[in-house]
């Protein structure tokens, strides 16, 4: 890959299509910085059920738009670790949240915070400062659309609900979360709902993106052909 044109990749897509997973696996074969999105809106998600401005039935939402200011988002890579800068954590205040923003509280709340403008302004503005270098597979919800626009290369990931559920379910059971399928299966659709029909940036596939249905796709062969993907658009861009 050296010497070879570095572009950015967006992979954006609905709740627990296995984006991340894919976006870190072409990241560390590329040599690129992985971004996750998702981890910054559940962190600011965090901060806000912690400072109380937000619950179930509850959002202040000016509370939390006045408090913008104090909360510093940071990913840290260990390279020591993972080679690649592919595993970060993720820092709230330079407090380590990587395990606090993956409950299902977290996932319950998350999508009403993201409706935020002001929230997504703060953070669509990280994301871009990130991509100025390019070499960078970024995933979320909006990054083909608002953040990256002329990104090189897009992917939109779809499957059915029950598969996407079915595979976030069995993700938290490893992680030890106390869980049941129902409430994994509901919190998805929620999200999507929400997060598809908000006014703010809403989950669409991009006109030029390639879409991917892997709901009967085994991990492997959705990553080799994403690679191949990737592949050809880096080569042709060499090209010109
Ligand atoms: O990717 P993940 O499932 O962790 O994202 C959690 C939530 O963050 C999404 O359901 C969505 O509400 C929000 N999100 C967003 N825009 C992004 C990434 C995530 O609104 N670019």
């Amino acid at each position: 890959m050296k010497g070879s044109k570095k572009i950015i990749i967006a992979i954006d897509g609905f709740s627990s299509t296995g984006k991340s997973t894919i976006a870190k696996e072409l990241a560390k074969k590329l040599g690129y910085l992985y971004v996750d999105t998702g981890a910054m809106y559940r962190t600011v998600t965090f901060y806000a059920m912690e400072k109380g401005y937000v619950a179930r039935d509850f959002l202040f939402e000016d509370g939390l738009i006045e408090s913008l200011p104090q909360i510093n988002l940071k990913f840290k890579y260990n390279d020591k670790l993972t080679p690649n800068n592919v595993e970060a954590e993720m820092y709230l205040n330079d407090r380590n949240v990587e395990n606090e923003i993956r409950t299902i509280e977290v996932s319950r709340l998350v999508s009403k915070v993201s409706a935020i403008s002001a929230v997504r302004k703060k953070l669509v503005e990280q994301q871009q400062k990130m991509g100025i270098d390019k070499g960078l597979v970024m995933d979320g919800r909006d990054i083909g659309t608002v953040v990256f626009p002329d990104a090189e290369l897009k992917l939109f990931m779809t499957a059915s609900p029950e598969k996407r559920a079915t595979r976030r379910y069995k993700e938290l059971l490893d992680k030890g979360h106390k869980i049941n399928y129902q409430e994994v299966l509901e919190n998805v659709q929620q999200r999507d709902l929400i997060d598809s029909t908000r006014k703010d940036s809403p989950l669409i596939k991009a006109d030029d993106a390639i879409e991917f249905d892997n709901s009967d796709m085994g991990l492997k062969v959705q990553f080799e052909r994403v690679h191949s993907i990737a592949m050809q658009r880096i080569t042709s861009l060499r090209n010109i």
